[in-house]
């Protein structure tokens, strides 16, 4: 079992990674907890033992379950149960699950202590550290959240083994970024090791800007467009996918603009076809429609905003020229090299 920190001062936590992580949930149930609210889907399918009284709250499955609606059902069926302000949520799941469960566990009584048992690949080594919760609104997602970083986060390798085989290359595609953000040799380490160098990768960077004042933003590489073709709502495409065709268009746009040459964008091209992950957009993708969703991006302070590979690695820029993000997108369509 490996145990990374994220470091926060006296708001520390560890994230636990190895096979059967979720037997140990209970160390970290708060000694004052009288109840544990254990938030799931019925699909995830895992049993969790907070070692005091719990119930369990289920969310419907999907990301059309990540919305306001699912707070106020959560937090009332809480108040019902009388859980209380010295209680304990607990959420198993994807991160549909610890987004909306760690967000109503914010605002429920103004904070709730959240533990996370991440039960996706994607899960493991994003969604359920670092603390961004929240939930989407027809306008875009993500737009209403809180920052409330879970007491612990257990990521159990054994929960990977019901996933199905698309939500497991979805988490892939999540974890292709980090090849980018300094994890060498991801493609060849083995399935505990590439999930604990992800996680001591997001840790550093959480530790170092929970808020994302600055290096954080570097964590969203990919997700520019990403987030537009799900935004869209037109394509089908989970999210770990939509992220893999981000990464290959960042690689894209950076050479376009002079940052990078081909053999990079090879490089990212290699790595997402190697997770069997697509590297170009769906076909018939309305390029207008991606090109509006991205200008309205919650990076875009500064004009079209990307993070972008360079000479000095990745870095947020802004202004990028809307003509060379336009024909970038067309030669990402063409599916050419
Ligand atoms: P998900 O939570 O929707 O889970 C995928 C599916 O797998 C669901 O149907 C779920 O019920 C099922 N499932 C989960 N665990 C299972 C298991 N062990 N066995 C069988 N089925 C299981 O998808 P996801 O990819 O984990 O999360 C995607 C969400 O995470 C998106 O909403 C995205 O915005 C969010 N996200 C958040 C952050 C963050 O920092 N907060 C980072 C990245 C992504």
């Amino acid at each position: 079992m490996h145990e990374i920190t994220v470091g926060l001062g006296a708001r520390s936590y560890p994230v636990l990674v190895g096979p059967g992580a979720r037997h140990r949930l209970g160390e970290w149930v708060p000694g004052r907890a009288r109840r544990a609210a254990v938030v799931t889907q019925a699909a995830v399918g895992w049993t969790v033992d907070p070692g005091i009284e719990s119930k369990v709250f289920e969310l419907d499955a999907g990301e059309s379950a990540k919305n306001l609606g699912s707070i106020e059902v959560l937090c009332r069926a809480w108040a019902t149960w009388d859980l209380s302000r010295a209680d304990v949520v607990v959420a198993v799941g994807g991160g549909v699950v610890t987004d909306v469960a760690g967000f109503a566990a914010a605002v429920y009584h103004r904070g709730v202590a959240v533990i996370h048992v991440a039960t996706t690949l994607l899960g493991q080594v994003d969604a359920a550290i670092g603390g961004k919760t929240g939930v989407n609104l027809p306008e875009g997602k993500n737009l209403v959240g809180a920052f409330w970083q879970p007491d612990a986060v257990l990521c159990d390798l054994e929960t990977l083994a019901t996933l199905p085989p698309r939500e497991y290359r979805s988490g892939l595609g999540e974890m292709a970024k980090y090849a980018f953000l300094g994890v060498e040799d991801l493609e060849d380490l083995a399935l505990e090791d590439a999930v604990t160098s992800c996680v001591a990768n997001k840790a550093a960077v959480v530790g170092a800007d929970e808020r994302e004042s600055g290096s954080r933003a570097l964590l969203n590489y990919g997700h520019t467009l990403a987030h537009a073709l799900e935004t869209t709502g037109a394509y089908d495409l989970r999210h770990g996918e939509a992220v893999a065709i981000g990464l290959v268009y960042a690689a894209e746009l950076a050479r376009a603009l002079g940052r990078i040459g081909d053999d990079r964008v090879a490089q990212h091209r290699r790595l997402v076809a190697g997770y069997d992950l697509p590297t170009t957009l769906p076909p018939g993708a309305d390029l207008e429609a991606l090109m509006q969703v991205m200008a309205r991006d919650k990076k875009a302070s500064a004009g079209l905003t990307f993070v972008l590979d360079g000479p000095g690695g990745l870095e947020v820029v802004g202004g990028v020229d809307p003509a060379v993000v336009a024909s970038s997108l067309s030669h990402l369509a063409s599916g050419d090299p």
